[in-house]
């Protein structure tokens, strides 16, 4: 089969023929029906070796959909031909935060200071989806999609979750009279804003420096659309301050600044890892009970409710189309910025 691989840290990813995977044990295989790219991506490829404990070549693709096409001999037969999305945390399930439901926050995961990082799933230390099929550890990664259309339901994996998680965990400010801010409407930020919505927040003020992605924020219902966090200081200081700010840029520029857009008791979400860092501390004269937080991807039930949400319609994924054999130029696209929502490949 074909797959998009890494195959050498730092270099652009490669077309390559490859064995088609054999299930084992309670393992699936799902012929691939879409796959979306991310910025993660391009992280993970520009990095220097000796970072990440991912055995290369690598199959790349952490937001994955299929219709599973076989089934080891432990595994549940009934999968067979059901469509489906993949949660990316292959987890342990066992330790304390599996166990509490919080599979995101997998003790085994864990980011150990000074060693290489793990391997967490498809894409991501394991073969992922930019292939014709993918090969999955079991059921319990897995979550039905039904009648969605597997283009949409892709890029729920990772941009639809990450967005949904961050908002899920900050739900108690979350209601009709919050004021948002979402900063970076691309492939999770544009998710984000349609969450949001979902939750029945109508005040949402967004800020990115590309005129499409204002322009998509605009569509989407926010209130006003800004090129830079500054520029969102005096709509944001004219409601009272932010409930909530979630910045999926990440860069210095957004993050350094975006406390200031906070009301009391509001709350910094960083997403984004562009290199903006945030002092923390007391007496930095900002309003009362702020709290900053950085969450990681999300937990399969959070996966089943953004699943549930575009289900029924309440949000969508703006896409935009790519072969296998583009996907090295989608990541160009990507990388420049050029992508207007998420980039998504039909192998
Ligand atoms: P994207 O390129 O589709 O969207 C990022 C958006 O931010 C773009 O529209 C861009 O114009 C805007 N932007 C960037 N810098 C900006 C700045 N300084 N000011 C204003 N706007 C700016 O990327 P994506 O795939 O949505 O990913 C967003 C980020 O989230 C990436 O850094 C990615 O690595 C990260 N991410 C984090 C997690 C997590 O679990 N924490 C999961 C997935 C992705
Ligand atoms: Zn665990």
């Amino acid at each position: 089969m074909r797959a998009v691989q890494l195959v050498e840290w730092g270099k652009p990813p490669e077309i390559r023929h490859i064995d088609d995977p054999e299930p084992t044990g309670a393992e699936l295989v799902l012929r691939v029906d879409a796959a979306g790219l991310c910025l993660s991506d391009i992280h993970v490829m520009d990095t220097a070796a000796g970072i990440f404990d991912y055995p290369l070549p690598l199959t790349l693709g952490h937001e994955a959909a299929g219709t599973v096409v076989g089934v080891g001999p432990s595994a549940d037969a009934s999968w067979l031909g059901r469509r489906v999305v993949v949660h990316g945390i292959w987890a342990c399930r066992q330790c304390r935060n599996c166990v509490r439901g919080r599979e995101n926050y997998c003790l085994r995961l864990a980011r150990i200071p000074g060693e290489p990082l793990p391997r967490i799933g498809n894409g991501l230390g394991h073969h992922g989806g930019l292939a014709e099929k993918l090969l999955v550890p079991s059921d319990e990664v897995l979550v039905p999609t039904g009648d969605l259309d597997p283009g949409l339901a892709a890029p729920l994996a990772d941009a639809g979750l990450t967005a949904f998680h961050a908002i899920r965990m900050n739900l108690d400010v979350v209601d009709e009279s919050t004021v948002a801010v979402v900063i970076g409407v691309g492939g999770l930020g544009h998710m984000a804003v349609q969450i949001l919505a979902a939750l029945g927040v109508s005040t949402v003020i967004a800020v990115d420096q590309r005129p499409d992605a204002r322009d998509l924020a605009s569509a989407l219902g926010c209130i006003s659309a800004h090129p830079s966090v500054d520029e969102a200081h005096s709509v944001a200081r004219g409601l009272g301050g932010a409930d909530i700010v979630i910045d999926f840029a990440g860069a210095p520029s957004t993050v350094e600044t975006s406390l200031g857009l906070l009301g009391p008791g509001g709350r910094l979400v960083v997403v984004g890892t562009a290199g903006g860092r945030v002092l923390v501390g007391k007496d930095l004269g900002l309003a009362q009970g702020w709290q900053v937080g950085a969450p990681f991807w999300g937990t399969r039930s959070d996966l089943t409710a953004v699943v549930e949400l575009a289900a029924a319609g309440r949000m969508s994924a703006e896409t935009v189309e790519f072969t296998l054999e583009d996907v090295p130029r989608a990541y160009e696209l990507l990388r420049r910025g050029e992508v207007a929502g998420r980039a998504v490949v039909r192998p």
